[in-house]
């Protein structure tokens, strides 16, 4: 059996700035154990010729592996306490803003110079959006670009690989508590170790439930967003994004009083498939390569669903809804938005008739078929309300891709130092719940490790 004094579940950004902390300011035994693949090997088989569409991998390379759900992101590390998590409810604002900004240093360190910060403070959008019912959210933003995303973690794991003892495609069965420590299982063997840092992300969200209840660490869950990814094209959004690159707007809307958010904004960017469990939504990645811009940009609208008592499964609800576009559209449907208002189908050949060319190989159908009426009325309103301060986003050939769903993990209960009702068994990033976003997940993984090293 295996002893380290460390173990961290999952190598996604949770687990690797956990890991890297660990090692460069103690001389802690560390191990991290991955269900998906060394970074080299995560590749997903969607070629757009031979493989077009999802084929269900055992484990998914977008989603599993060294650098986790993030490693082809877009890399935007969203330097606020505004979105992107609740970490600062646990830590406070100022020590969650600190450890975002010490992660950038890091990133900084391993390939990221260069690459540009933006910010929301002092510009004229905020005004213009107040002028229009929404509400711009403040923010600093580091964008890395999916194609130095992925560099800066490869030298993350350069810098890590003789320090840390990494185990990929090694998914953990089972933690168990044992004297004076944890016992876990991984393939077919048993580790021990004093504290260990669980960090499956969202990929992980079934086994750390089960986790969860055996044992008897509460948990809650109640809500899921869902909505569609807009691509328009970027000359329509350029004043935006050039000053701020990612906006997160917020509109409430008239009929409903509900939110609808601007999520992840990929200027110059592309569509993408996104595998959860075996059901397709969307969502969209950018490039800092100039070769690779296209000439749309996107981005997310989605409306926030929360559920009361007695209804527990807001996931499920998501994924029904996800799993009707999959139904009707062999996976991701896409319709313009004058069809949807018109209440017909878009079909190949009036997409092709529009000016705007798709950047992923979607299924032209109905999104009224799939979306609840409530949520897809506080997209359209949204859409108009956006044309104000960006004229042309509610075109008649502005694409809208279903279903974006953005997945809650259940809230695990955790106290102020990210630890559960166990010493030494800390529950941090997505899979926690606590955190929804790069940088606050990897600002968690930090916070852990300080917390285990005495820093
Ligand atoms: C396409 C895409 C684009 C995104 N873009 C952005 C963005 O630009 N900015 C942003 O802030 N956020 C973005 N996100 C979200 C961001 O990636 C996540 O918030 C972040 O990765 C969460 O980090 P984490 O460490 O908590 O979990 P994850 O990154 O999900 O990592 C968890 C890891 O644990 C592993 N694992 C799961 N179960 C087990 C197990 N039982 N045993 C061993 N290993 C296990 C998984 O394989 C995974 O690699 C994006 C997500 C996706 C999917």
């Amino acid at each position: 059996m295996k002893k380290y004094d460390v173990i961290i579940v999952g190598a996604g950004p949770g687990g690797i700035y956990a890991a890297y902390e660990i090692a460069h300011k103690s001389a802690l035994s560390v191990a991290v154990f991955e269900s998906g693949h060394a970074l080299s090997g995560r590749k997903c088989p969607i070629d757009g010729k031979k493989i077009k569409s999802c084929i269900g991998c055992k484990t998914c390379s977008i989603m599993s592996g060294f650098g986790g759900a993030g490693a082809f992101s877009d890399g935007k590390y969203n330097i606020t306490n505004d979105f992107g998590g609740t970490l600062y409810e646990h830590i406070g604002k100022e020590r969650a803003i600190e450890l975002m900004r010490y992660v950038d240093d890091i990133n900084m360190k391993h390939g990221g110079e260069g690459t540009k910060m933006y910010s929301t403070s002092g510009t004229a959008l905020r005004k213009v959006c107040m002028q229009n019912k929404l509400t711009l959210l403040s923010a600093q933003v580091r964008h890395l670009g999916t194609d130095i995303n992925y560099k800066v973690l490869g030298n993350l794991y350069d810098d890590l690989k003789e320090r840390v003892d990494f185990y990929f495609d090694t998914p953990v069965t089972d933690v168990e508590v044992s004297d004076g420590g944890y016992t876990v299982l991984a393939g077919d063997e048993t580790y021990t170790c004093e504290k260990c840092i669980v960090s499956v992300g969202r990929s992980g969200s079934k086994s750390l439930e089960h986790l969860c209840e055996k044992l008897q660490i509460p948990t809650k869950s109640n809500r899921v967003d869902i909505g569609v990814r807009v691509e328009i094209p970027a000359a329509i959004f350029e004043h935006i994004t050039d000053e701020l690159y990612e906006s997160k707007i917020v509109y409430r809307t008239e009929k409903f009083e509900d939110s609808v958010r601007t999520f992840c904004m990929n200027p110059h960017g592309i569509v993408v498939n996104e595998n959860t469990n075996g059901i397709i939504t969307v969502n969209g990645h950018s490039f800092e390569n100039p070769a690779k811009k296209t000439e749309n940009t996107n981005f997310a609208l989605l409306v926030a669903k929360h559920f009361s008592e007695p209804f527990k499964e807001s996931n499920a609800y998501g994924e029904s809804i996800a799993k009707l576009s999959n139904m009707l559209g062999g996976g991701v449907i896409v319709q313009r938005f004058g069809d949807l208002e018109r209440g017909r189908r878009s079909t190949e050949k009036r997409i092709a008739e529009g000016t705007i060319r798709p950047t992923l190989n979607a299924t032209p159908g109905d999104l009224s078929l799939v979306l609840p009426k409530r949520i897809l009325d506080g997209i359209i309103e949204m859409l108009h309300a956006l044309d104000k301060i960006a004229p042309g986003t509610a075109n008649d050939d502005t694409l809208l891709y279903g279903v974006e769903v953005k997945f809650y993990n259940m809230e695990v209960d955790v106290d102020d130092h990210l630890m559960t009702r166990y010493p030494g068994l800390y529950m941090i990033g997505d899979g926690s719940g606590v955190t929804h976003s790069l940088s606050h997940a990897s600002a968690a993984g930090v916070f852990v490790a300080d917390e285990i090293i005495g820093e």
